[in-house]
């Protein structure tokens, strides 16, 4: 595999690259649309991987490092991760964070609550430039607030109860939004040297962006909508989204080159102990990825397209840095 994914990279020497890293494979939420619920996403990791990881890694073709999972925030040095990566990545290349905000953001609404969230926020991203924080906030991730703050931990069945769960969880989701949205103008004009960005996520199904912009958020402004909304049509039938109705297949993205980060994971050719999940090669062999004993072991996948559809194209994390450090 090592040469093929060699030949891939070659293959685009003009897309940019940005690299996705699973910091955390676990989620306190259920949404219904959730790709990575039931996906296998690595281990967490202590720091020192990373230490390892980002010091060989040659940044020189990466445009953009986004911190994914499951969900950012669970993972326990997460502010401490942002501040390593700066060591060894400049200024120039925007760190994105990822989150459904659980953990940041409180469910009411009031200047209170948005000064709770700015603290929470500016402890997170530190002193540490060019970040961007992007918090979920469609009607999906409200189902599944309301179902974690009611002690569910597993995604609604039916059409029924999802709608349902949606529909409750939508007071709270938009208090969080707009906190959220407040406290982060706040942080970005009065700390300007950090260039510090934030986004709101709205991953809606075909055709429930109008409910988004004209019922739920109506009062945001168009402005804000504009520079701090990201918004976008039509779910990827891939993990949870399997069982709903109008998803649309993924198709190969040509604007980025999307490298993904298990830390702590490996591949196998036969089935381990421990959670597999099976990836087909060109020639239909399969591929087991699972967790590894080994401390400094992790996969690197190229490709949103590869990654959905479970084709094995992938090396180990070592072999992906020795192959950039040739760039
Ligand atoms: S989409 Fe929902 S369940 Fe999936 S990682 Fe994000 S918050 Fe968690």
């Amino acid at each position: 595999m090592k040469q093929e994914f060699k030949q891939l990279l070659a293959k685009y020497p003009h897309r940019k690259w940005e690299i996705v890293v699973f910091v955390s494979p676990v989620c306190n939420n259920s949404c219904v649309h959730c790709w990575s619920y039931n996906t296998y996403l690595g281990k967490m990791v202590a720091l020192n991987w990373y230490e390892n990881f980002f010091n060989s890694l040659n940044y020189k073709r990466i445009d953009r490092i986004k911190l994914s999972g499951g969900e950012t925030t669970l993972y326990p040095k997460l502010s401490e991760l942002i501040t390593l990566i700066r060591r060894f990545i400049p200024d120039s290349v925007p760190i994105d964070i990822f989150t459904n905000a659980r953990s940041l953001v409180p469910t009411h609404r009031s200047a209170q609550t948005v000064e709770q969230a700015k603290e929470k926020i500016l402890k997170l991203i530190g002193k540490n430039k060019n970040i961007c924080l992007q918090m979920s906030g469609d009607e999906h991730h409200a189902g599944s607030l309301w179902r974690a703050m009611n002690g569910i931990l597993k995604p609604a069945i039916t059409q029924n109860e999802m709608r349902k769960d949606n529909q409750n969880g939508l007071a709270n989701l938009k208090n969080m939004v707009l906190n959220f949205l407040d406290a982060c103008q706040d942080i970005s004009l009065k700390n300007k040297e950090l260039k510090f960005d934030f986004k709101v996520k709205l991953h809606c199904e075909k055709g429930r962006l109008k409910f988004h912009r004209h019922e739920l958020y109506k009062d945001i402004s168009d402005e804000i909508w504009a520079k701090h909304m990201i918004c976008s049509e039509g779910l990827i039938k891939a993990g949870n989204a399997q069982n709903l109705s109008n998803t649309i297949q993924l198709t190969a993205n040509d604007d980025w080159l999307s490298f993904f980060v298990f830390p702590g994971a490996t591949f196998h050719l036969n089935p381990m102990q421990d959670k597999n999940e099976i990836y087909l090669d060109e020639k239909g062999i399969s591929h087991y990825l699972c967790g590894s004993r080994l401390s400094n072991s992790g996969i690197v996948m190229m490709g949103w397209w590869n990654l959905v559809q479970k084709k094995y194209c992938a090396v180990k994390t070592s072999e992906f840095l020795n192959l950039l450090a040739d760039e």
